[in-house]
């Protein structure tokens, strides 16, 4: 299967212009590489249509960074996984972010995954250890815990499913994972996976990924991608990694 390479914009870039060049000046350089590499671009909500606009009739899958569970309802703010089932492919559930500052709790990530699947979409299911939680030797646990309560039972919808390994104290810190430690993590992650059924369990790997380090994961047999912020919005930067990552090879033996 071809690694995938998801650019999660977060709440960037802040005009439409700037989303539309950003687009405009990676799908090239995505679209050369489709047959080695899965490009993904995850913008704000509101340049999702813009985005897939220009992106259209490609093979650049778009995605949205987080969804409501109900199909609609008085939600002040919120958008459904439903709504967004028209514009894009893909949706990000659990980000650290959103669990961090916005409070999100393990049922309502688990209640966004199942509002994905249930309309059409592919979801990003994000898990990972906070530092202390690292420092105390917790990561298992709590990765553990993470999945299970998302996606226990989910059983034939796990091929929708991929699991984005982000160590809340990588993200944005240019402190990216020993590629090592973390593929282990990503090693227990598949192995779950594959506990409940999925046949070809996607593990990326996120947490300040950039067109330097991008292949030290890519490269790991367990590692199917990478889930990609900060890096994602420098569009010269975000090709060369596609460029590098193409030229690992969209291989058959990936595990
Ligand atoms: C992310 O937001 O999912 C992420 C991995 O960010 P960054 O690459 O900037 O660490």
């Amino acid at each position: 299967m071809r690694p995938l390479l998801a650019a999660n914009w977060k709440m960037n870039p802040p005009t439409l212009d700037q989303a539309v060049e950003l687009a405009l000046r990676v799908a090239p350089v995505a679209r050369r590489a489709r047959a080695r590499v899965e490009v993904a671009l995850l913008p704000p909500f509101v340049w999702l249509e813009s985005v897939a606009g220009v992106l259209r009739d490609d093979e650049i899958g778009v995605g949205a960074q987080d969804c409501h569970w109900e199909r609609s309802g008085a939600y002040t703010g919120e958008v459904s996984a439903a709504m967004l089932s028209g514009w894009c492919q893909w949706v990000i559930c659990g980000h650290s972010e959103r669990r961090g500052y916005f409070g999100e709790t393990d049922e309502q990530v688990a209640r966004k995954v199942r509002a994905g699947l249930d309309a059409g979409l592919n979801v990003i299911l994000c898990v990972g250890e906070r530092e202390e939680e690292m420092v105390a030797g917790r990561t298992e646990a709590v990765v553990t815990h993470q999945l299970g309560a998302a996606l226990e039972g989910l059983a034939a919808d796990l091929g929708r499913v991929v699991v984005a390994y982000e160590p809340v104290w990588a993200i944005g810190t240019g402190r990216n994972a020993d590629p090592e430690r973390a593929g282990a993590t990503m090693a227990l992650i598949r192995q779950m996976l594959v506990g409940w059924g999925a046949e070809e369990p996607r593990v990326l790997y996120g947490g300040s990924v950039n067109a330097g380090n991008a292949t030290d994961y890519v490269g790991l047999s367990v590692c199917a991608g990478c889930l990609v912020g900060g890096a994602s919005l420098k569009a010269e930067e975000f090709s060369t990694m596609i460029e590098r990552v193409a030229e690992l090879g969209g291989d058959g033996d990936r595990a």
